[in-house]
């Protein structure tokens, strides 16, 4: 049963997303349509003009009652997935000492900074991307970007949209070092890095991963599936739950995908919200 300041609360927030999600989309007005005006009554002696200002009992009703909201339980598909490792009380500071000055596979060549991760070292939601772009090499920082345009902003706006900061949750990536011109890393890049990941999600344990882009989802879903396939569904991997969706680097060029995008952020909240 859902009372009435929290229907309308949700219904406030769908629209507002909706809204933001048509702007996201390029949308900048509504077409409305707008209902003829009523036939004007005829004058006579038993029904002359009727008070403007004067409404009848049944115009005072709503039109519309609002239907029940009910939010149906999200489905949830078992995933061989990961392995996460014993870490002890190690903390995500004692990860990046264990990391060091990595030069553990050929992707050190190229980079600028190693883009570790960063934010709450207990979130409950950890966002993983593939690799670090420029501005993430440059910086250091994952999608921290706030050039126009880049992925970071894009990433910034999204997280605004759901009410969600950057302070609560932790962004990370599969391979923590830039390929040279931003290539997919190899498989040998990508086994070797990989055990520093199942470290930060084993001392950060979240009950949720939001996968960003096919390379996340495939190494934390253990699958060789296509992004388009593997998707807008959530996963049980051992102890958390993992959603594939596009990596905002992606919407940057497709700027179609995001409204698949933001329809899966909607769930991705809607679990998140009923876990807290
Ligand atoms: S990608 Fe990972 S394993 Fe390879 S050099 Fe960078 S930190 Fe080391």
């Amino acid at each position: 049963m859902v009372d009435g300041h929290t229907g309308l609360v949700d219904i406030l927030s769908e629209v507002r997303a909706q809204l933001w999600s048509m702007r996201e989309l390029g949308l900048d007005r509504l077409a409305l349509k707008v209902p003829a005006p009523p036939k004007q009554a005829q004058h006579s002696p038993f029904n002359g003009p009727r008070d403007r200002h004067i409404l009848a009992k049944e115009e005072l009703q709503p039109i519309i009652k609002p239907a029940p909201r009910t939010r149906p339980a999200v489905a949830v598909t078992q995933a061989a997935g990961f392995h996460l490792p014993e870490v002890g009380n190690a903390s995500l500071e004692d990860i990046r000492q264990e990391l060091g000055d990595c030069k553990r596979c050929g992707l050190c060549q190229e980079r600028t900074n190693i883009v570790f991760g960063e934010g709450h070292d207990r979130a409950r939601l950890v966002f993983v991307g593939e690799w670090p772009g420029q501005d993430e090499d440059m910086s250091g920082r994952p999608l921290a970007g706030t050039t126009p345009g880049s992925a970071g902003e894009m990433f910034t706006n999204i997280l605004k949209a759901i009410n969600i900061s950057r302070q609560e949750v932790y962004l990370t990536s599969v391979v923590k070092c830039r390929p040279l011109a931003n290539q997919r890393p190899d498989k040998e890049e990508i086994v070797t890095c990989r055990p520093f990941l199942e470290k930060q999600l084993a001392v950060i344990k979240p009950q949720i991963v939001c996968a960003l882009g096919q390379l996340a989802a495939q190494v934390l879903l253990n699958s060789s599936g296509r992004l388009t396939q593997l998707r807008s569904k959530f996963y049980q991997v051992g102890p958390f739950q993992v959603l594939p969706t596009y990596h905002p680097a992606y919407l940057l060029t497709n700027p179609k995908l995001k409204r698949p995008v933001w329809e899966d952020v909607q769930l991705l909240v809607r679990v998140y919200d009923s876990k807290s």
